[in-house]
């Protein structure tokens, strides 16, 4: 980890340590950007001991890939700090308070701080998250192929989920805890039996866990149905909190409120840019690394123009 004065302005700084945030942070380096990145270390993916679909570093856990991402900016005298930042203002440059006191100033900001889930509250699930309990069948549906699977309903827009899950499993049951019957179109139900998928209704009540493994799911009626994985979608919430202090158009989703951005990244704040999971709940690790780039790379053009342009006008 470099660690050298921090008064004198950087370049950018970056607000979040995952895959976006790296992966910006190594191009800026590399384009010989004065780039400091701090970071909370409290990745989305941490409960999960193996990262898939990112190729070449399929099956790595994440906690690795990040670690291999923190020395490849190293080599190119980017700096991580270990902190949380707790406020931004602008006022042409940025000045970056750190929760740890004291306050960075930067000419560009990229923020990268992603999402947490919030899961639904059942007894066990948060506990088994990453592990058994999953939301994401292009992230595990490889590893629990063909296992009994189980969907707990968040919302109606589960029969979604429900009817994706079973590319990976034929023996799919729908539990619809708090959702009710009424709440399924004709479509739904016509999709779910096509693809065979069985609907129970009833309140989930908790999970059967044996050995440390998922063995059920019991209902508040006491009946359980042997399960191996479960399936839910989280409530996402993005962390953009600074953002929008910083007064980013906003766009409201059903999956949260995102930044209005450009394709590169860059909000409708000027020298502000946001990737990963801090714009979209569908970012993947491979798209929160491609979007880093993206931003870094336009902030690395933005940078040289403003100092050329500085330059011609005297
Ligand atoms: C259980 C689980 C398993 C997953 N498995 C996969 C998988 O197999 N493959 C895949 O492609 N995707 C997977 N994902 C999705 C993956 O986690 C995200 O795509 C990825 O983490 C997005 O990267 P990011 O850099 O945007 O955010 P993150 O990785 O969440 O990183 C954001 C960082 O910013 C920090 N931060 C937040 N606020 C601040 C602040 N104010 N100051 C400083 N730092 C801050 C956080 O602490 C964190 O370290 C999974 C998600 C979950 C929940």
């Amino acid at each position: 980890m470099n660690t050298t004065d921090r008064s004198e302005i950087y370049d950018v700084v970056v607000v979040g340590g995952g895959a976006a945030g790296l992966s910006a942070a190594l191009v800026l380096g590399r384009a010989r950007q004065r780039a400091l990145v701090v970071d909370a270390g409290e990745p989305r993916n941490a409960p999960s001991p193996h990262m898939q679909g990112y190729l070449t570093r399929d099956g790595m856990s994440p906690a690795e890939f990040l670690a291999l991402g923190r020395e490849e900016i190293d080599r190119y005298g980017v700096e991580l700090v270990r902190d949380r930042v707790s406020d931004v203002t602008r006022d042409g440059d940025f000045t970056v308070a750190l929760g740890a006191g004291g306050a960075v100033r930067a000419r560009r900001l990229i923020v990268a701080t992603g999402l947490k889930d919030e899961l639904p509250d059942v007894p066990g699930v948060a506990e088994r998250f990453g592990k058994d309990v999953l939301h994401c069948p292009f992230c595990h549906g490889w590893e629990v192929r063909d296992e009994p699977f189980g969907v707990l309903a968040a919302s109606a827009m589960s029969v979604h989920q429900a009817l994706m899950v079973s590319q990976w499993s034929k023996d799919v049951t729908l539990f619809l805890h708090r959702v009710a019957e009424a709440e399924l179109t004709d479509q739904d139900l016509r999709r779910l039996a096509a693809a065979g998928v069985g609907v129970v209704p009833g309140e989930v009540a908790g999970l059967l866990v044996e050995d440390d493994r998922l063995a059920g799911v019991r209902l508040a009626d006491g009946t359980t149905h042997a399960r191996s994985v479960l399936f839910t979608a989280p409530r996402p919430l993005p962390q953009t909190g600074l953002l929008e202090r910083l007064g980013a158009e906003m766009n409201e989703t059903p999956f949260g409120a995102y930044p209005v951005v450009d394709p590169t990244g860059l909000t409708t704040v000027p020298g502000v840019w946001a990737a990963g999971n801090a714009i979209g709940f569908a970012e993947q690790v491979v798209h929160a690394a491609s979007g880093g780039y993206r931003a870094a790379s336009a902030i690395v053009g933005d940078l040289l123009m403003s100092r050329l342009d500085a330059a011609v006008d005297g």
